[in-house]
């Protein structure tokens, strides 16, 4: 999970009022103390900071005065760790809404940014989040300055499936791109993605092309593409950008290697920017739409219910008919040990197995422990036991007798066992969240 120390040390903060008999000032003063650290630790702006330190220490102290001594201890706590929440959603909440692209209407997205910030990699990860959800998409490289750029655009748009248009013998940017958006939109495309050069011999110049580009194509939103290891000097970056190159939206990556990128959160949000989605690696994947109260609540290991739905809405769109099917098998108890390994499957395809563990409310934070390659080997291993199980195994609920144990898949009877004893909990688990997405609660839980 991006910002896993912060996440750990707020958490940790938040829980030690558990511990605190009494919710006093001390007990306040020393948690905002802790918050405060974390967050500095994070490249968060000293400013920033102390007005959070301010305003919850006002909200709390209003609410405790009005209701005197009533107040029970448990509602105090509440009090104090809800004006912590509010703060920290509002510590990265620009207060604006970005663009949002329409279906059946070309959307025009232009990426800008220094190179080096993963502009051409977000590009084709835009590409995929959309085209996963429907839109049909494509990316037009304009940059014309960089040597290779155009060969980098088309090895990824090759590798994600996604349609791109590019030169190797035109120089001019400004000309391929509106060639390229042209294009694109006569064939219909739904999102279409221009991603310009990042680098030039004088910064002017990169400007000057930046809004030639965007006058030849009329972006519906331009979105700045920024490196969260500069920490808090990514309002200065954006401030820069925005001056010349008027942007709508921000996408920050590299939030996996970088403790400083709690910095380059709030530093975006002071300027009034949204940040629609962050990068969190190298994979295609590695793309998480943002917004404020959901990226709170994760941090805080509260999960993230909206960005599950999303998930599983995904999973559905790709194949309705079976997910329904699946979810009545589920209601009636019916999930033979072959619908499960489908669903493992089926997990492993949503992503990274901690990203999908801490979209779900209430799993304990041991449960997250360990790296995703173990999750997925975990994953793996389940799904190779249930290879040599014979046809009438698979379909069966496990109850029947395994012979398996005994050659193929060369695990031992008690590994078997285990699969069984999961596999049944999970049913179980299950049938008692109720079907429909209550396998995949479950599920998560076996991790
Ligand atoms: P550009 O010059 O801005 O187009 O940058 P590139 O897309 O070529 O990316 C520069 C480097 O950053 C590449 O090695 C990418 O793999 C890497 N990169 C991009 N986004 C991320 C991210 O979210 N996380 C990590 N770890 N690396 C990233």
């Amino acid at each position: 999970m991006v910002l896993s120390d912060l996440g750990r040390k707020l958490n940790a903060a938040l829980s030690s009022l558990n511990r605190a008999p009494v919710v006093d000032e001390k007990v306040l003063e020393a948690l905002l103390k802790e918050v405060c650290a974390a967050l500095l630790e994070s490249d968060v702006n000293v400013k920033l900071v102390s007005q959070l330190r301010a305003k919850v220490r006002t909200k709390v102290k209003a609410i405790f005065e009005s209701s005197g001594d009533k107040t029970k201890e448990a509602n105090r706590k509440n009090v104090v760790q809800k004006a912590v929440y509010d703060e920290l959603v509002s510590l990265v909440d620009p207060g604006v809404e970005p663009y949002k692209p329409k279906k059946g209407h070309p959307n025009v997205l232009m990426a800008v940014g220094l190179q080096g910030n993963g502009k051409t990699t977000t590009c084709t990860k835009l590409a995929v989040h959309y085209q996963k959800r429907g839109f049909k998409s494509c990316i037009v490289c304009a940059d014309t300055f960089r040597a290779g750029a155009f060969d980098q655009t088309r090895q990824s748009a090759t590798k994600a499936k996604v349609a791109y248009f590019g030169s190797y013998t035109e120089t001019d940017p400004v000309a391929i791109a509106a060639q390229g958006v042209a294009k694109f939109k006569k064939e219909r495309f739904d999102v279409i993605i221009v991603d310009t050069s990042g680098r030039h011999k004088q910064e002017s110049e990169l400007f000057q092309e930046m809004v030639q580009i965007g006058e030849a194509v009329k972006p519906d939103m331009t979105v700045l593409i920024l490196d969260a290891s500069i920490g808090q000097a990514a309002e200065a970056q954006s401030r820069a950008f925005k001056d010349s190159a008027d942007f709508g939206a921000i996408i920050v990556t590299k939030m996996d290697g970088h403790a400083k990128g709690g910095g380059a959160i709030s530093a975006v949000a002071a300027t009034q920017t949204p940040i629609i989605f962050l990068g969190t690696g190298e994979h295609l994947t590695d793309l998480d739409r943002f917004s404020p109260q959901p990226f709170i609540s994760k941090l805080l290991g509260l999960g993230d219910v909206q960005g599950l739905m999303e998930h599983m809405q995904d999973l559905a769109t790709q194949n309705p008919d079976r997910q329904k099917e699946m979810a009545k098998k589920l209601e009636e108890g019916k999930l033979s040990i072959r619908d499960w390994r489908e669903q493992i499957q089926n997990v492993m395809n949503l992503g990274p197995i901690s990203k999908i563990a801490s979209m779900i409310p209430g799993l304990p934070q041991d449960m997250l422990q360990g790296s995703d390659e173990e999750g997925a080997s975990r994953m793996k291993r389940m799904i190779y036991i249930t290879d040599s199980m014979t046809s009438r195994e698979l379909d069966s609920d496990g109850s029947l007798f395994m012979e398996f144990g005994k050659d193929g898949s060369g695990t031992s009877v008690r590994e078997v066992e285990e699969l069984l004893c999961q596999y049944r909990m999970m049913a179980n688990m299950a049938k008692q969240a109720g079907g429909k997405n209550g396998w995949l609660q479950a599920m998560q839980k076996m991790q």
